[in-house]
């Protein structure tokens, strides 16, 4: 059963299988003690009679008259009615529950039940709370069972758990031992106990899989040189000085610098290009792409879909202009012939530029001599698949000339620091934190879906200013569970609404041929109008939209909204974004909402998604293949604990980069132990 629901299988697993709260019992409360608003408590006295009530057939409602000398309360059980050996009458027991009034009276509903004299109070202490499933508690395997396992377990031990952290840390860092940790996490006697212990076990967890990520970058690093590129020529020259169209940003001039030093080191470049929806991004990959052409080698953009790879593709071709410099595009769509030039073309060298989707690293594409790769939007990308990238690459013109391609990774999700850290914790990291001069933030406001009318004047007015809107829906089939609009229906409403003017459809589930003539219509400003599903989330760049409107905007994450938010804002025009959701929202839904009305700041909103969500939700941890098998620490809300951890794990691999020290034995043995038994780690070690 445990293997089964929570896959404990060994007593390692056990006791590992921390609880989620603890409760204090040494306390007794006396009756006359209880107040309303009061956590759980226990109270010792005797039930003095029973009265059963019936509530209909199969139901009664058991009241036991409890009375510890002091006062007297109610112990209520629903039932199919009374069990012949229930509790008896007259004999002493601790009761534990949650007191509430009701009749005037306190009552504790199915309260837990010991006889006082099978328990010693002073023993008990803060008695754990260990989550388990329905199908455990029908076996008998409640919490109080894995409670019992665990005491059993830790009395049978005849020596102390091993250590697994090196004395110069827990004696530094003022740690209790690894036994004591353990021990305490599950029965503390005081809540300072329990806090010493939990702190432990979650340093240790975040320090491995620190000290794992920095292994493995520095075990890259010496593995993989990269390519040097001390050359900057006509390619990257001829483009600063005759064809940008615009001067860069402060930001995006020293990002390309730190790419340029990363470049002429001799080191692989592995770095993390941060910065906001439409911060300017894409001409920084471009000019690095730039400098690659420039020493002889080719590049490669990766985008996440289709439309967006198509998108780049364009973008990049219209920054070029006439410089002769040839840019194709692989993705699923490009096919026969076509196809053939292209894979020919990379395999020869000509295709200076390739402009793709995932399929690039899937598929049997050779380059001739692939210098740099960009991987846009790319926070879905794990560490593992960024790996096949780059063992992909070695050139068959390795030899003296031999290294691997520079590798940026580009996301519009900024990233809160200590997420990154355990995400891109081996990548270096550059942010671009200033938007291109001219922008007016977007204008986010919260509109209820009763308020559509007054919201369809305001757009008719935008679009007779010239202006295009999105209008984005969350699903594209209808459910029969969740109502919630149609896209296709949707689609037609608006056809109805605006009459007058010519829209674009595009989701998901379109032929990629179609989805792309929709796209072309409103990008050449042929529809006024692009009712879309979250295709068009990432990157998709029409600066002459004004308007995005989000309908069941409830439905969306922090994340998503904010993406989608940033298809706005890129023109010179005021632009807004409207979030329409039902009136009643829950808790966490107006938070959200609010933030998203209150801020633009993607970096506050990443903290703030981070805070709600937990980062086990947030999109790419599943992928990432490194710390979110953490089954105590907390990356949201144990942040300084990862800097520690990160600090001390930076510090031992300064210290010792070959790992050839006997001081840190004990630490590499563990690190291999831990990526044996972690199928995650493994992935990358
Ligand atoms: P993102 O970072 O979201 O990928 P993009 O690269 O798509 O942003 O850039 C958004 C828009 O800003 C594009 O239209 C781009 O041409 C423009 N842009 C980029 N850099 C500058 C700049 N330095 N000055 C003015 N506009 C810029
Ligand atoms: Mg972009």
């Amino acid at each position: 059963m445990l293997q089964r629901e929570l896959g404990i299988e060994t007593f390692g697993d056990l006791l590992q299988y921390f609880p989620y709260k603890h409760v204090d019992r040494s306390k007794l409360y006396s009756i006359n003690e209880l107040v309303s608003d009061m956590p759980y408590v226990q109270v010792k006295g005797r039930i003095l009679s029973f009265e059963d009530f019936s509530m209909g057939p199969r139901k009664v409602r058991i009241v036991g008259h409890f009375s510890d000398g002091n006062g007297i309360c109610d112990l209520v059980w629903f039932l199919p009615k009374r069990p012949k050996n229930f509790y008896q009458i007259n004999t002493e027991y601790i009761i534990f529950g949650k007191p509430t009034i009701y009749n005037g009276r306190f009552q504790f509903v199915h309260p837990e039940m010991d006889k006082a004299d099978s328990i010693q109070l002073s023993e008990m202490g803060m008695q754990p709370y260990y989550i388990t499933t329905e199908k455990m508690k029908k076996a008998g395997i409640t919490s109080r069972a894995i409670e019992k396992l665990t005491k059993t377990l830790l009395q049978q031990l005849k020596d102390p758990l091993p250590e697994t952290l090196p004395p110069f840390i827990t004696n530094r860092l003022h740690f209790v031992s690894r036994d004591t940790a353990f021990r305490h996490i599950h029965y503390p006697k005081t809540a300072s106990e329990l806090s010493h212990a939990t702190e432990r076990l979650k340093f240790e967890e975040l320090f491995y899989v620190q000290l794992n990520i920095l292994r493995y970058a520095q075990d890259q690093r010496r593995k993989y040189r990269g390519y040097i590129f001390q050359h900057v020529g006509d390619c990257f020259n001829d483009f600063y000085h005759r064809h940008l169209p615009f001067p860069l940003t402060g930001a995006q001039k020293r990002v390309i610098r730190e790419i340029r030093q990363d470049m002429g080191s001799g080191r692989q470049m592995n770095r993390l290009l941060q910065g906001d929806v439409g911060s300017g991004k894409t001409l920084v990959a471009l000019m690095s792409m730039l400098i690659a052409l420039d020493n002889g080698y080719q590049a490669c953009i990766m985008a996440p879909t289709e439309i967006l790879a198509e998108q780049h593709l364009a973008t990049i071709r219209e920054f070029l202009g006439d410089m002769n410099i040839r840019v194709e595009l692989l993705t699923g769509i490009v096919k026969g012939k076509k196809r053939e030039a292209v894979l020919q073309g990379i395999a020869d060298g000509s295709v200076q530029i390739l402009v793709g989707t995932h399929a690039v690293i899937e598929d049997p594409v050779q380059f001739l001599r692939l210098g740099f790769v960009v991987i846009d939007e790319q926070h879905r990308f794990g560490v593992a698949q960024r790996a096949k990238l780059w063992k992909k690459a070695p050139t068959p013109s390795g030899g003296a000339r031999g290294g691997f391609p520079h590798v940026l990774v580009m996301t519009a999700t900024p990233i809160p620091r200590t997420l990154a850290m355990t995400i891109y914790g081996d990548l270096d990291v550059s942010v671009i934190d200033e938007l291109p001069p001219g922008r007016k933030p977007v204008v986010t406001l919260h509109k209820l879906d009763s308020q559509m009318t007054s919201l369809y004047a305001g757009i008719r007015q935008q679009i007779h200013q010239g202006r295009q809107v999105y209008i984005v829906y969350p699903l594209i089939k209808e459910s029969e569970k969740i109502d919630l609009r149609n896209l296709e229906e949707g689609y037609e409403t608006m056809c109805q609404v605006f009459s007058e003017f010519r829209l674009s459809k595009v989701h998901g589930q379109m032929k990629p041929a179609d989805k792309e003539e929709e796209m072309q219509k409103f990008i050449k400003g042929e529809t006024q109008i692009l009712v879309a599903t979250t295709v068009i989330e990432v990157g998709v760049n029409v600066p002459n939209a004004s308007v995005m409107v989000i309908l069941d905007a409830q439905r969306f994450g922090l994340s998503q909204l904010h993406q989608l938010r940033g298809r706005v804002g890129r023109g010179a025009d005021q632009s807004y974004c409207i979030l329409v959701t039902k009136p009643e929202l829950a808790e966490d839904t107006r938070k959200r909402i609010n933030i998203m009305c209150d801020t633009n700041d993607g970096f506050l909103i990443a903290e703030a998604d981070l805070k709600l969500r937990g980062p086990g939700d947030l999109e790419g941890t599943q992928q990432s293949g490194m710390a979110f098998d953490l089954k105590i620490a907390d990356i949201a809300r144990d942040g300084q604990l990862v800097q520690l951890a990160r600090d001390e794990a930076q510090r031992i691999i300064d210290d010792d980069p070959q790992c050839q020290k006997a001081a840190y034995n004990l630490l590499w043995q563990r690190l291999q132990q831990l990526r044996k038994t972690l199928v995650n780690w493994s992935a990358i070690s």
